[in-house]
Formats: C-alpha cells, structure tokens, sequence
C-alpha cells in the first residue's frame, strides 16, 4: 500500500503517519524529517538545506528526489506512506515516474483539511508548548509556509483528482476522528 498524507503546515501529517506506521506495517518517508536529521549530521545537504528551511521555503527537488529514491531502494517494507512529500507538481510527476520504475502503485492521496486561522493557532501554540522548537516554527516562517503551500503545493490536487486518487478529510477534529477516517479510507484499498 502506498499512500500520500497531503495538507498544509500544522495540518496533523506527522502525527497521523506515526498512527498508521505503528498499526499497520507501513514505513514513513518524510521528507521535513530527513532533512532535519541531515542538519543534525552536520551533513553538506544539511548546510545547503537548512536556511532555506529557515525561510520556510522550498529545497530543491534534485535534492529532495535523490532523497526520495535512495529511501525507496533501500526500504524493505509492505507500503509507504509519504510526508510533506511531493510538494509541487514537479515532484508529483517525479514520483510517479520512480514508482513505476520500481513496479510500484500510488494508491490514495489523503488531503487533510484545516483552515489557515486554525494552523496558525496550532503552530503558536507548538511553539509555545513544546520543547523541541522547530526553528521554522514561528509565525513569519509559518505564514510563508502557508504561502508556499497555497501558491505550489496545492497545485498538485487537480493532478491527483483527474487520476481519481484525491480524497478530502476534516482536520479540524480530534487526532483520533481524523485517523479513524483516515482508516475507513484506507479500508477500500487491497495490500
Ligand atoms: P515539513 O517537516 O514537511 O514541514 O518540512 C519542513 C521544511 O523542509 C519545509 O518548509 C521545506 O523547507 C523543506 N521540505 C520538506 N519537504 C520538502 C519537499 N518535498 N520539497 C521541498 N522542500 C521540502
């Protein structure tokens, strides 16, 4: 099974991909995710990658692609699910371009819906109350994000809808109504 959690910033992606990893034996590929892990390796990826993080804009898609297929190759597992990832039409195409190389099907894009008042709310509040800050969790950086997302990632709906492989779900209710749903979808798709 392979499935995209797609959504804005704040939108619930992580927390509701952790959920299907520990239920369902699918492995995780977020790309947010492994680029803080190169910052954290001090890696030359890491260097190029973070202050355009910081900004809250978007790396560049040869970086994030070759991310992208070394996870795939390397990974033993009966699905994935993909995080923040793709983030423009570019990126869509590209990677229906590698599935198909490695005989593999994209089966259900789920689009987790939360309006923007609601994210920034959620995102001062992670800032306020976590102790591991993300650096790119503050207002200004947010409010790009935000940007980002409607002007580029959005665009890659129309794409996924004519593959009829786009299906909408209500963020803005409790972690555990948002993966129940998230589960009835994912019912109608064969292992
Ligand atoms: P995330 O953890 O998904 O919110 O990603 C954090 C930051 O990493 C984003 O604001 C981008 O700067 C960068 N990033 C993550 N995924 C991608 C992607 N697929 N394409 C380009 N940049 C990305």
């Amino acid at each position: 099974m392979i499935i995209i959690l797609f959504g804005p910033p704040g939108a619930g992606k992580g927390t509701q991909a952790q959920r299907l990893v520990d239920k369902l034996n699918l492995k995780q590929l977020s790309t947010g995710d492994m680029l803080r892990e190169a910052i954290t390796e001090g890696s030359e990826l890491g260097k190029k990658a973070s202050s355009i993080m910081n900004r809250g804009e978007l790396v560049s898609d040869d970086i994030i692609l070759s991310m992208i297929k070394d996870k795939l190759r390397e990974s033993r597992s009966d699905g994935f699910i993909f995080d923040g990832f793709p983030r423009n039409l570019e990126q869509a195409k590209a990677l229906d371009k590698i599935l198909h190389e490695l005989k593999l099907r994209l089966d259900l894009v789920i689009e987790i819906v939360v309006n923007d008042e609601v994210l920034i709310n959620r995102i001062e509040n992670r800032a306020k109350e976590s102790k591991n800050v993300r650096s790119d969790d503050n207002e200004e950086v947010l409010k790009n994000r935000l940007n980002i997302y409607h002007e580029s990632t959005e665009m890659i709906k129309p794409y996924y809808l004519d593959q009829k492989k786009l299906v909408k779900i209500d963020g803005m209710r409790s972690i555990e109504q948002v993966s129940s749903d998230i589960e009835g979808q994912l019912q109608n798709i064969e292992k």
